[in-house]
């Protein structure tokens, strides 16, 4: 565990983040219409530095920061997460109220309703980077490795993921956690090529589209190529 630890914060100091000790969190009057998509991923790198090390600022969280944004709120990001309750995404990057666009769905795939909330939040809210978060032990994940289909609505669920699963059990490795990174790339994939609104923000350099993977053990945010 202390390897892993000193690996994540040697990492983030070497890519410029902040001392995870700062007892401040980066951007703190930051809007998406001030940062690009590089320093949106920035801030939410930063932010989860300070979740895995157990020192997070927990910030926007005041009275003050309540009442401005009931004027109007300017998102920094969008996740598209697992409802794992596991991986709240408020907290595993260390953000606060007004911070982050929130679509999750077990699985974090999109459907129709989803993809409008994320298109909202990109074109009137102003979100520049879209954060598609798998995450370790995914149990919708593994119920569509389990068995093509799934009693009730689940199976939904399980539909979409198949074709993740499809690719992953041609790969070496853990069944699962290929599955997971699979299944978030594909999620990337589709938004990525989502016309006609998300499609022309990445196209125009507006928009940016990553994939992650959420260490449930250590905290850690991965990216996901
Ligand atoms: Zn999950």
């Amino acid at each position: 565990m202390r390897k892993l630890l000193t690996v994540c914060v040697v990492a983030a100091l070497t890519a410029g983040a902040p001392s995870a000790f700062a007892a401040k969190a980066e951007g703190a009057h930051a809007s998406a219409a001030t940062l690009s998509p590089d320093a949106v991923w920035h801030t939410l790198a930063a932010g989860n530095l300070r979740f895995v090390v157990g020192h997070p600022a927990h910030p926007h969280q005041t009275v003050l920061r309540r009442e401005e944004l009931a004027k109007a709120q300017h998102p920094i990001a969008i996740i598209v997460g697992c409802s794992d309750s596991r991986v709240p995404p408020e907290l595993v990057f260390d953000q606060g109220l007004g911070d982050l666009f929130i679509v999750r769905v077990a699985g974090n795939v999109v459907d129709d309703a989803a993809l409008g909330s994320i298109e909202y939040g990109v074109e009137h809210l102003g979100a520049t980077l879209i954060v598609v978060l798998g995450h370790e032990k995914c149990g919708a994940v593994s119920a569509a490795i389990s068995s093509p289909h799934a009693p009730g609505h689940v199976d939904a669920l399980v539909q979409a993921i198949q074709p993740a699963v499809h690719v992953a059990r041609t790969e070496k490795g853990d069944l699962v956690d290929n599955a997971v990174r699979e299944n978030v790339k594909r999620v990337v994939l589709e938004l990525n090529n989502s016309k006609p609104i998300l499609a022309e923000f990445v196209h125009s350099g507006h928009l940016k589209i990553a994939g992650a993977r959420y260490d449930l053990d250590t905290g850690h945010v991965e990216i996901v190529k």
